[in-house]
Parts: structure tokens; sequence; C-alpha cells
């Protein structure tokens, strides 16, 4: 028989008209290699066979017999049908029962010789019984098994139980992949040798059995590590390519002036902060070399990235190129325009003209030239200029580098809060920004690669090292260490329902001290009965949850007129158009509003000095990095800030999310505990990192991550172009395509 190959399609295998099929391509199964891929979540021993005289109460066991009676009914009381049989062997004799599965008396007949696995449970009466037990009938002619006895897949071992989704049972996914593995399927070695040796890992064939049906819980374990440095290495090994790749790229040289940054940064309303400066000057000399920058700037929620990122791009336009500045939200991408209005305002040109800045959202186009003259156009007018050369630093959302802006002079990017950005859009991005170079005719550069803008990312969301290395370990580390002088620590309290008035009493007395308060919510609208009769319909305590949780409207409604109907509050939501939300925005900076009733849309960057106290409703709903945003968004000022965390139950205050974010000295160290205690998944929340579990699971343990980096590094160190690992190189195209795909 020919070995299997990997990329074999499943139906070639199993059968087309197999039902198991169209369920396992739901699951993105196609090929022999995504199933035996498809590893299991967990295994139960049923390895020990007993006689049924042996069993007890409470045991997991096989045991093999002959069914001797077997029936079919329906319990009209319990309105479900229900399976009784009596299994025999040489010891004794005992009842099995199977609730709502009506088939398992067509599969086992009277006489049939099985093995079932299971609980032995006991009756009422005091009878021991199987309950629901697996099982698996013996085929009466010859086995198949290497060693002429039948193999057991359900029955008689580690049993192998999947992650079970789209209606395909473990036991349905255990039949196909026994019937893969007796086509002996074969998979090149893709790890080299040497590094399978030095870190004892088992060839990947045996692995696949081993992680599948193995034979002891110590064979399982050993190759689900080298599945995890498997996937930590592939990362580690794309990372170090795409960082070689980008060395290898051209992009365009900016002159830097020293004196004139000295004047610069002394125009400035503060001084920059001594890591602000070395970030800065880390930036500087990215940029003065012909190979495009590729650099995250991390810092602490209001540790001051944006004014270092303006005055990269403040350089860029002096030297006559444009940059794009991108934001998550167009709330931000607003803010930043200002921010950067108000900084041309304040400094000198050396042509006496600041450059022009402009700002393209979903409703509006909006180009700033110099002084006060501020011109709305539409979009197409905007893009005209842009496509000019005529504004030199455009702010936008991501849309900003789709196919519809053209750039004259695109010579850097600049991307913040970019965690927000997935996997998914950062290689989009790396794609289009070779697109939108301002192509090599540019400088006489004659011919040669097309030049490729700099990049430099932003992001407050402290991410763990490990991860940090992982999952952008293709970029260079600007770290912003230190906050501004004099910033004070935010007072952070758990409230529970019962302090709740307590905590109206404080807004109360912020707003009277001239202060403002945002009010977060988990979510937009209030239930309407339909949603209620359905979740009560579900009985499912998690959908009567939901509903319980505070929406906006409800809450604006509540605050603006019971609660504080002389002060003026405000709402804002995903569902406002852009132009409300900016107008809101921007009117709650203006101190028209007191309190900001929200959703999460104020999360990331907004920045708002004069607000102090932030109160987060339902905080135990949010993700850990999501609280800290939150909390960032006050203590940006010189006033004393405070966070609520309003919980919805008493014992909310138990909240392991919630006591990290009270005893965290800083974000960091909040990443890192998160990371340990809950894996980098809840961390990033619902934010794509694109990787498989496998991967993300990995990611807590440091160590791994950090041999597989060396082993990348030397490897490719040694063989850059991995010409010596062709099984490497396709399944690194593989892995590559599987996370875009995501
Ligand atoms: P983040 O790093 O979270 O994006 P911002 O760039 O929004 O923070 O800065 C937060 C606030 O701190 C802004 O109001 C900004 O003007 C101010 N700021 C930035 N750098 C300094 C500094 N060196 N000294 C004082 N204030 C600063
Ligand atoms: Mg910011």
């Amino acid at each position: 028989m020919r070995h299997l190959a990997p990329e074999t399609p499943l139906f070639e295998v199993i059968g087309a008209r197999l039902p198991a099929l169209k369920r396992l391509e739901k699951m993105g199964i196609r090929t022999v290699d995504d199933l035996l891929r498809h590893f299991p979540a967990r295994y139960e021993d049923f390895s020990k066979t007993y006689a049924i005289a042996d069993l007890e109460p409470g045991q997991q066991a096989t045991i093999h017999g002959v069914v001797e009676d077997i029936r079919a009914r329906h319990s009209w009381r319990r309105n479900m049908s229900i399976v009784e049989a009596t299994i025999a062997d040489e010891s004794g004799s005992i009842r099995a029962v199977w609730f709502n599965q009506p088939y398992v008396a067509t599969a086992l007949k009277t006489g049939r010789e099985a093995n079932f696995a299971g609980k032995a449970s006991v009756s009422e009466e005091g009878e021991i019984y199987l309950s629901s037990p697996t099982y698996e009938v013996i085929r009466t002619r010859s086995g198949e098994g290497e060693d002429g006895a039948q193999e057991m897949n359900h029955t008689a071992r580690l049993v192998p139980v999947y992650p079970e989704t789209h209606g395909i049972t473990s036991r349905g996914i255990r039949f196909v992949v026994q019937q893969l593995f007796r086509r002996k399927p074969e998979f090149k070695e893709w790890i080299p040798a040497g590094i399978l040796q030095a870190f004892r890992l088992p060839e990947v064939n045996a692995a696949l059995r081993a992680i599948h049906f193995p034979k002891r819980m110590a064979d399982a374990t050993r190759a689900r590590e080298r599945f995890s440095f498997e996937d930590l290495f592939l990362l580690q090994v794309a990372n170090l390519k795409q960082k070689m790749a980008v060395a290898a790229e051209r992009a365009q040289p900016m002159a830097v002036d020293i004196e004139r940054i000295k004047r610069l940064l002394g125009e400035l309303p503060f001084a920059l902060t001594p890591s602000q400066k070395k970030a800065l000057w880390e930036i500087i000399q990215d940029i003065e070399k012909p190979h495009p920058m590729n650099r995250l700037l991390q810092g602490d929620v209001g540790s001051g990235k944006t004014v270092v990122a303006a005055i990269a791009a403040i350089i860029a336009a002096e030297n006559g190129y444009q940059s794009a500045f991108m934001a998550p939200t167009e709330i931000l991408a607003r803010q930043h325009f200002e921010t950067m209005k108000k900084l041309l305002a304040r400094i000198s040109t050396d042509s006496g003209t600041a450059p022009a800045i402009g700002l393209l959202t979903s409703g509006s186009a909006v180009a700033h030239y110099g002084a006060d003259m501020e011109a709305r156009s539409t979009k197409a007018e905007f893009g005209r200029r842009v496509a000019a050369g005529e504004i030199a630093i455009i702010f936008g959302t991501h849309a900003l580098i789709q196919k519809s802006v053209k750039f004259a002079r695109l010579g850097l990017v600049i991307i913040d809060e970019q965690h927000r950005f997935g996997v998914r859009q950062r290689a989009e991005l790396t794609a289009r920004r070779k697109e939108s170079s301002p192509a090599s005719a540019g400088a006489g550069a004659g011919g040669g690669a097309p030049l490729v803008p700099h990049f430099l990312s932003m992001s407050a969301t402290p991410i763990p090292r490990t991860l940090m290395l992982s999952i952008f370990g293709d970029l260079d580390l600007s770290l912003i260490t230190e906050l501004p002088a004099g910033r004070k620590a935010i007072t952070t309290s758990i409230v529970p329902p019962q302090d709740r008035e307590k905590a109206y009493g404080f807004i109360r007395a912020q707003v009277q001290e001239g202060r403002q308060v945002f009010v977060i919510c988990p979510r937009i609208d209030v239930p309407d009965e339909e949603d209620k009769e359905k979740a009560r319909a579900s009985a499912d305590p998690r959908q009567m949850k939901t509903l319980e949780l505070k929406s906006v409207k409800e809450e604006f409604e509540k605050l603006s007129k019971t609660i504080f109907p002389d002060l003026r509050v405000a709402m804002l939501h995903g569902q406002m158009k852009a132009r409300e939300k900016e107008e809101i925005m921007k009117q709650f900076k203006a101190r028209e509003y007191d309190i900001l009733v929200s959703t999460s849309v104020v999360e990331v960057g907004v920045d708002v000095p004069n607000a102090t106290l932030m109160m987060i409703e339902g905080a135990e709903r949010f993700g850990l990095a999501q609280l800290y945003q939150f909390r960032g968004r006050v203590g940006r000022g010189e006033h004393q800030s405070y966070c609520f965390l309003m919980t919805d139950t008493a014992g909310g205050a138990a909240n392991a999310r919630l006591k990290a974010i009270l005893e965290a000295k800083n974000g960091f160290e909040l990443a890192e505990k998160d990371l340990a205690l809950r894996g980098p998944g809840q961390f990033f929340g619902q934010v794509q990192t694109g990787l498989p579990d496998i991967a993300m699971e990995a990611l807590r343990d440091p160590e791994l991550v950090k041999e597989a980096r060396e082993a990348a590094a030397n490897l490719l160190g040694a063989d850059p172009q991995l010409k010596s690992a062709a099984p490497l190189r396709r399944r690194l195209m593989k892995f590559l395509e599987d996370l875009h795909e995501e």
C-alpha cells in the first residue's frame, strides 16, 4: 500500500459520502494533515480491563463481555429513550444503560462480543451498573492490528477526547483518525535533525501517533511538547525571516539635523522624559538609514508616545515625505490630528510654513494648512491633494492605507495601538506598504528595488516579553518606561452593589470640583421583550446574566433623569454615526458635559486630562487588558484620579482579575501575571492573535520560547535561505497561510 501523503484530501481516504466529512470541513479540516493536527484536548484512561465481578463503584474501567440481552424503550415519564443491556463475562454480568442514544440498540445486537468503557455507577438499590459506556464491538474476523490483535480505538486504552464542535463527536473523530493511521501516513520531518536531537523531541510520525493514541501518558506529553515547540519554532523562524527581509528592503534615508531637533524640543510645552528622548533617538537613527525602520514603541498608558511619533512625522515632512498616521478608532484619529495642529502652531519651521496636515474619516475629510487655514473637502478632492503630495501628514483609521488612498511620497507609516490590529491586518499592511511606496523613481534612485516607507507602531498594551518575541518578534522595540513627572497614582477600588449610592455621591463631589467622569457599560441596548423571553426559555444562567449587563442607553436614562438631573450627561456608543461620536467627544473635551456614559469605544487612547473618575459597570465582564486601558483614561492631568470597578455581585471583590488590577504596580507586571495565570488568550481577550491553541499554551513557557528563538536564530544564521531544509520551508509556508486565514 502506498503511504498517505499529508496533503491528501480526506475524502480520498474515508469516502466523500461520510457525514463526518462535512462536519470536519466546517472545522476547516480538509486534509490528512489538518485532521492529524487536530489534537485531543485530553485522554480518558480506560487502559485497564477488569473482570465484571471486580468492578468497584466509581471506577473508570473497560470490561470485555458478550451482550446477553439488549432492548430499547421510551420512558414517557422522563420523556427520553432508554437502551438497557445485560453484559456478561466469565466472572458475572452487569447492566448497562444509555439515555437518548436509541441507535445503541441497533449497533449492539444480542450475542455480540464487545468492550465497554465507562464509569461504574451505583443505583439507588445499591446495584453497580455502567451508565452510557463507550462501546466497541470486537470484529470476529482476523484482526487488523499490527500484531494480529485488533487495535482498540474507544476502549481498553488511553482514549483521546477531542474538542467537539460542529456536531462531530470524539467517537467520530477517533474513527476517522484510526482509519488514517491504518493507511500509514508519512510526514517528512521538518524540524532539522540537529534541533530534534538537541531538544530530545520525538520524530514527527511517532509524535503524531503518540498524541492521538498514546500507549502511555508520558508518550502523549512528549508528543505535545514537540508540537508546542514546533509552533513556537516556526513562529520564530517566520519572525526572523521577516526581519531579515525588511532589513534587505530599501527605504528613503531621512536627513536629521540634530540642532533642528533640539530647537524643536525646546518649543514643546514640556520637556521629554528620558525614555521619550531615548525612543526618539532610536527612531531617528532608524530613519536615517536606507533600510526601512520596523519599530514598536511601547509605553504605559499616558507615557506620551504620541508626541514622539509626531516629531518623527514632522522630520519626515521636513524631508519632503508624507506620513500616514493611523489609529484604531476615528475618535482617536481626530484627537491625534488636533494634537498635531496644536504642536505645529507652537513650533517654528525653517521654511516659515508648517507642513499641511489632513484628517480622513468615514464621514468627512479636512485639511489644515498652517496657521488657521482649514478646509473641509470631499473625499475625492482630499484624495487628489494627498496624491499630489500637498498634504504631508494624514490622520485616519487603517482605512487610510486601503487602496483608495494614493500617496505621492509616503515615507513613514505610524500605527497607534497596534495590538488592536490582528496578525492578519499586520500582514496586509506590510504588503500594502510595499505597494504604496513612492516608486524608485524618486531622487534618481535609478531602478533597483522599490522604496518602502519606514514603519513605527505604538502600543500601550503591555505585552509580556514572551508574547512580544513571538507575535511581534519581527519588530525592533523602544520602551518608554516612565510617566511624565507629577502624575499621581490612580486610586482604584472595587465597589460592591451596596456601595453604589456612595459612589454616586463621590461622582457628584468630583463634578462640583470641576472634574469630569466616565461611566463605562458593557452593552448598548436595553434588552427587548423578545430577548428576555428567549433567555428565560433557554433557562441558561449565562444568558440571563447577559441580560443583566448594564446597557449604555438604560444607564444614560437613569443617570441623566433620576440620579444627576442637574448635571450634564452625554452618551457615546459604537452604533452612533462617526460624526455624532466626534461631536460628543469634542464637547466632552471642551467640558460641555460632566459625565460621559459610554461603551468600550473610549477604551483606547482618548485623552481628556480633566476627567478624573472612571466608573466601570459590570467590571467582571471585561478582560484585564481592557480594564487597564479604561483606567488609563483618567490620571492624565494634575488632579488625583479614581477608578471604580463596579461589580454585579457582592462576591465580585473576589474576582481574580479585578484584584490583579488593584495590586499591579504597572501594566507590564499585570501582563506577566495575567499570562501566567490565565494564558495569552485571556490577556488579549477577543483580539485575534491568529495562533493555534497549542502555540498559545506554549507561550506561557518563557524558557521554551527562548529556546525556540535561539534554535531559529542559529538555523537562519547558518542557512538564511533555508536551502538545506526544504520540508521546513514548506511547513513554514503552510503555517503562515493558516495563520493569515484565521
Ligand atoms: P499615550 O502614551 O498613552 O498615547 P499620550 O501620548 O496621549 O499618551 O500622552 C498623554 C498626555 O501626556 C498628553 O496630554 C501629552 O500631552 C502629555 N505628555 C506627553 N509627554 C509629556 C511630558 N514629557 N511631560 C508632560 N506631559 C507629557
Ligand atoms: Mg496613545
